[in-house]
C-alpha cells in the first residue's frame, strides 16, 4: 500500500522544515484582520492524544489554514490544562512528582499534534501549572477576594470514610468512592467560594451578545435558572413563628393545603414539634442530611415526608394546613419551604395523594380551551401548562381572585403582599455560588493568609490600610460586598505572587481531611501581613476549572510578567472569534470563564464584556462497533497507529469527512481506506502530464469548486467540501488540467491535508509554502456567464430584443445573423433590404434598410 504514495516520506521531510521554520507564528497588532481560533485544551494525561482531541484539533486547523490563506492573521494556539486529579493520582502511585510527569506528557501532547500536521502557534504554548501562568490565576482570586465575590463559608462535601478524603463531586460515581468504592459520606467543611450568583442576569441577558448553539444558550439559561415569584410569610399557629416561603406560583396561594420544609429548615423549629414526635422527626432529618443533594432531587425518588405536627395559616385564606418535613425539599433553592399546591404541581399532589391531604382545585381552563389541555380526574392542572394557557386559565375557589386570569390574579396579589406586608417580589436562581476549594495538592494554593490574632481582634481585610483605601472598580457598585465576617483572612500581597506550590514527598490528601499542603509546616507558616504575627497560609488549592477559565487571555500575550495580559494586545485579539470544544462543557466551563472574563472586564482588565463571539460544539467519534471507545472496550483508536499505517494527511481528511462535525458518528476501517485512495489518486493525478489545453466545463467545475469549499470551510462544512474535491477529482482524471489550475485545486485542499499538498506544490515549480500562498479567488461564473438583453430597432422603431452573452465578442454582423434566425425577428425584416447595422455593444441594435 505504501507504494501507492510515499506519505510517511513527505510528512518526515515537512514536519522538519516546519520545525524550523515555524511558519505560522501570530503576529500582535498587525494591520492584517485577525482571526482568533481557539480549540478547548486538554489535560495532558499519560495516554496521549486521543482521536477525540486530534478530531477537535484538525477542525480548527482546516480553518486555521484556510483564513491564512485568505489573508488573516491568525492566532491558533495550545496549551496545558495540567492541574489535576488523575496526574496527581499518578504521582501517588508512582511517585514520581507531578511536575514531572506533566512535563513528560505535555512533551507528548506537543509532538503528536505536530504529527498531525496542526499549525499552532508553539511560541504562545501555556501551561497552567506553571508558576509563571498561576500568578495571574492567584492574581485574579485576589482581586475577587477584593471585591467581596470570593469568600469562605460551611458547605456540604463528599468524604470517603476509607480513602478519608474529601472527595470532589466528578470523585463520587453514583454514591461511590471513585477510587475505593466506598459509600461516600456528606459533611460540612469550610471552603472557600467564587460568588457567581452576582453574576447571573448578566450570564444570561449578555447570551445575546454571542453567537452559540441555542441549545447551548438554552442550557446556560437552565443552568442559572433564573425565576421571579415571591416570599410569602406563614405563622404558625400558636406561637405565631414565622415561615416564610417561596414561591412563583402566588396565583395557586388559595390552593395551599400544606406545606413542606427542608430538613435543615425544620430542624430550626424542632423546639415547636409537640414531644412524641420530636424523636422520629429529628431521626428523619439526621438521616435526609446524610444523602446528597443530587441524591436529594432525584426524581425518580419516592417522595417522602413526616408530619410534624405543627400547622400554620394560609395568610390570605386564614385556613390552618398541616406542616412536613421532607427530603426533596432543598435549602439552597429559594428560602427551604414551599406551599404544597397539590392541585396545580406534580409534586405536591403526589405527595397529597401519598399522605391524604386534601386536594384544592383553584385554576380551571376557560370553557374554550377545557378540551385542548390535559386534566387529571380530579381536575389537576399543572403549574406549567396553567403557564401556557396563563390569559384562559381562570381562579376559582379563590375568594375575591375568582374569575380573574392567572395573569391578573398574580399581578394582583403581588401588589396586595405587598401592601399587607406578609411578603414580597423577588428573584431567584437556580445559580449556586461555585465551591472553589479542593483539599488536594496538585492544584492552585488559594493566595491567602489566616491570622487567628488579627481573627480574633475582629480585624478584616477592609479594616486595613490597604482596604480603607480601596475602592471597587466595578462600575455597578451592587457587586461589591465586603465580607467582614472574613476577619483574620489577608490576601497575600500582590508583589509576593505567585505563591508557589512548595515540594511536598506525600501527595496524598491528609486523614484529617485537610490538603497534604497542611503537612509542611515551614510553607505554612507565615507573618501576618497585617499584624506581623504568627500566622498560616491557606491550604487548599483550586478547582480543575480555576486555570481554564482565563486562559484564552494568557495566548494573547503568554510571557507577560507585570500582568496577565498588556490590554493593548487583548484589544487587538479579542474577542475569540470562534472557540470550539464538547458538550461536556455547555455549561461549566463555559459559564466560569464567561464570569471571570466579566469579572475582568468590570476591571478593565479585558476589553470585551464576552471572551467568545462564536461557539461551537463538536461531535464525539464512537468505536467502529457503535460504542463509545474505551480502554476497557479495546476499541480505542490510536491516532499514533492511524497516522504510521495511512499517515497524518489521511487521518485529517477522513476526520473532516466522517460527517457533519457536530454529530456523533462511528469510525470506519473502510472510510478511512476511501480517503487514502483519494489522496494517492491527487498523488497520481500530478505525476501525469499536467495538460495545457483547458476544458471549458472543468474550468467552470474549478470554479463552482473554490467557491464551494471556501464557503464550506467558514460553515464548517468540512464534510461536503472534500466530497466536492473528490468529485472535481474524478473529472479532472478524464480531461486533465493546466499546471495553473491544478495548483488551485492544491491550494483548495491545502488546509485539510498540509503535507502533501505542500510537496505537490513544490513539485509544481512554486517557490515558497502553499500554506503561504494566497486562497484562490473564484473567477466569477456568474459574471461570465450572464446575459444581456439587447434590444432590437428596425429603422429606428423597436420591434424586438434578441438574448446574448454579456462578455462576448459578437460583433454587429453576429447579431445580424442572430436576428435572421429569431423566428419572430426574423418574420419582421423579411423582404428589407438591410444597408445598415448599427450596434452599440451590448446596449441596443437598429438595423436601417
Ligand atoms: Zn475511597
Ligand atoms: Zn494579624
Amino acid at each position: 500500500m505504501a507504494s501507492a504514495y510515499p506519505f510517511a516520506e513527505i510528512e518526515k521531510k515537512w514536519l522538519r522544515v516546519w520545525e524550523k521554520e515555524r511558519p505560522y507564528r501570530a503576529v500582535d497588532f498587525d494591520k492584517r484582520k485577525k482571526f482568533y481560533g481557539l480549540v478547548e485544551f486538554p489535560y495532558p494525561s499519560g495516554e496521549g492524544l486521543h482521536i477525540g482531541h486530534a478530531f477537535t484539533n484538525v477542525i480548527m486547523d482546516v480553518l486555521a489554514r484556510k483564513k491564512r490563506m485568505a489573508g488573516f492573521n491568525v492566532l491558533h494556539p495550545m496549551g496545558w490544562d495540567s492541574f489535576g486529579l488523575p496526574t496527581e493520582n499518578y504521582a501517588i502511585k508512582t511517585g514520581v512528582h507531578p511536575t514531572t510527569i506533566t512535563e513528560r506528557n505535555t512533551k507528548r501532547f506537543h509532538k503528536q499534534n505536530n504529527y498531525l500536521g496542526i499549525s499552532y502557534d508553539w511560541s504562545r504554548e501555556i501551561d497552567t501549572s506553571n508558576s509563571g501562568y498561576y500568578h495571574w490565576t492567584q492574581w485574579i482570586f485576589i482581586q475577587l477576594f477584593k471585591h467581596g465575590l470570593a469568600y469562605k463559608a460551611e458547605t456540604p462535601v463528599g468524604w470517603c470514610p476509607s480513602c478519608k478524603i474529601i472527595l470532589a463531586n466528578e470523585e463520587i460515581v453514583a454514591g461511590e468512592c471513585e477510587r475505593c468504592g466506598a459509600t461516600a459520606e456528606h459533611r460540612r467543611q469550610a471552603q472557600w467560594l467564587l460568588r457567581i450568583t452576582a453574576y447571573a442576569d448578566r450570564l444570561v441577558d449578555d447570551l445575546k451578545l454571542v453567537d452559540y448553539p441555542d441549545y447551548v444558550k438554552q442550557a446556560q439559561i437552565n443552568w442559572i435558572g433564573r425565576s421571579e415569584g415571591v416570599y410569602l410569610d406563614f405563622l404558625v399557629e400558636g406561637n405565631r413563628r414565622k415561615i416564610t416561603v417561596f414561591t412563583t406560583a402566588i396565583d395557586t396561594v388559595y390552593g395551599t393545603t400544606f406545606l413542606v420544609l427542608a430538613p435543615e429548615y425544620a430542624q430550626g423549629l424542632l423546639d415547636l414539634v409537640p414531644q412524641g414526635k420530636r424523636e422520629s422527626i429529628t431521626k428523619y432529618i439526621k438521616e435526609s442530611l446524610k444523602e446528597s443533594e443530587l441524591e436529594r432531587k432525584a426524581t425518580e425518588k419516592a417522595k417522602s415526608g413526616v408530619e410534624m405536627g405543627i400547622s400554620a395559616a394560609n395568610p390570605f385564606t386564614r385556613e390552618a394546613m398541616p406542616i412536613f418535613v421532607a427530603d426533596y425539599v432543598l435549602m439552597e433553592y429559594g428560602t427551604g419551604a414551599v406551599m404544597g399546591v397539590s392541585g396545580h404541581d406534580a409534586r405536591d399532589h403526589e405527595f397529597a395523594v401519598k399522605y391524604n391531604l386534601p386536594i384544592k382545585i383553584v385554576i380551571k381552563p376557560a370553557p374554550g380551551i377545557k378540551e385542548k389541555v390535559l386534566l387529571g380526574e380530579d381536575g389537576f392542572w399543572d403549574y406549567p401548562e396553567i403557564k401556557e394557557h396563563a390569559r384562559q386559565a381562570i381562579l376559582c375557589n379563590s375568594g375575591p381572585f375568582n374569575g380573574l386570569t392567572a395573569k391578573e390574579a398574580k399581578d394582583k396579589l403581588e401588589i396586595d403582599l405587598e401592601k399587607q406586608k406578609i411578603g414580597k417580589r423577588t428573584v431567584q436562581y437556580h445559580l449556586r455560588d461555585w465551591i472553589f476549594s479542593r483539599q488536594h495538592y496538585w492544584g492552585e494554593p488559594i493566595p491567602m493568609i489566616y491570622c487567628p490574632n488579627c481573627a480574633a481582634k475582629g480585624v478584616s481585610w477592609w479594616d486595613t490600610g490597604e482596604g480603607k483605601k480601596f475602592r471597587p472598580q466595578i462600575p455597578n457598585a451592587k457587586y461589591y460586598i465586603p465580607n467582614t465576617s472574613l476577619a483574620g483572612w489577608f490576601p497575600v500581597p500582590e508583589d509576593q505572587l505567585p505563591v508557589e506550590l512548595p515540594p511536598v514527598e506525600r501527595y496524598q490528601p491528609t486523614d484529617t481531611g485537610e490538603s497534604p499542603l497542611a503537612n509542611v509546616k515551614d510553607w505554612v507558616s507565615v507573618a501576618c501581613p497585617e499584624c506581623g504575627g504568627a500566622a498560616r497560609r491557606e491550604t487548599d488549592t483550586m478547582p480543575n476549572w480555576a486555570g481554564s477559565s482565563w486562559y484564552f487571555l494568557r495566548y494573547c500575550d503568554p510571557d507577560n510578567k507585570s500582568s496577565l495580559a498588556d490590554f493593548k494586545k487583548l484589544k487587538y485579539w479579542l474577542p475569540v472569534d470562534l472557540y470550539v470544544g464538547g458538550a461536556e462543557h455547555t455549561t461549566l466551563h463555559l459559564l466560569y470563564s464567561r464570569f471571570w472574563h466579566k469579572f475582568l472586564f468590570d476591571l478593565g482588565t479585558t476589553p470585551t464584556p464576552e471572551p467568545y463571539a462564536r461557539r461551537r460544539q463538536h461531535g464525539i467519534i464512537l468505536a467502529e462497533d457503535g460504542a463509545k471507545m474505551s480502554k476497557s472496550r479495546g476499541n480505542v483508536v490510536n491516532p499514533d497507529e492511524v497516522i504510521s499505517k495511512f499517515g497524518s494527511d489521511t487521518l485529517r481528511v477522513y476526520l473532516m469527512f466522517l460527517g457533519p462535525y457536530e454529530q456523533t458518528m462511528p469510525w470506519s476501517t473502510k472510510g478511512i481506506l476511501g480517503v487514502y485512495r483519494f489522496l494517492a489518486k491527487v498523488w497520481r493525478a500530478f505525476r501525469q502530464r499536467l495538460t495545457e489545453s483547458t476544458d471549458s466545463g472543468l474550468r467552470e467545475q474549478l470554479a463552482r469548486l473554490i467557491k464551494k469549499v471556501g464557503e464550506d470551510i467558514e460553515s464548517l462544512k468540512f464534510n461536503t467540501a472534500i466530497a466536492a474535491m473528490m468529485e472535481f477529482l474524478n473529472h479532472w482524471g478524464k480531461k486533465g488540467l493546466s499546471q495553473k489550475d491544478a495548483g488551485i485545486f492544491l491550494r483548495l485542499l491545502a488546509p485539510f491535508a498540509p503535507f502533501i499538498t505542500e510537496e505537490l506544490w513544490v513539485k509544481l515549480g512554486n517557490k515558497g509554502s502553499i500554506h503561504q500562498s494566497a486562497w484562490p479567488e473564484a473567477p466569477k461564473v456568474s459574471e461570465r456567464e450572464k446575459n444581456v438583453v439587447v434590444p432590437v430597432q428596425i429603422n429606428g422603431k423597436l420591434r424586438g430584443t434578441v438574448e446574448i452573452k454579456e462578455k462576448t465578442d459578437l460583433g454587429p454582423q453576429d447579431l445580424l445573423k442572430i436576428i435572421q434566425q429569431d423566428d419572430k425577428l426574423s418574420a419582421k425584416i423579411m423582404g428589407l433590404k438591410i444597408k445598415r447595422v448599427v450596434y452599440v455593444t451590448g446596449k441596443i441594435i437598429n438595423l436601417v434598410s
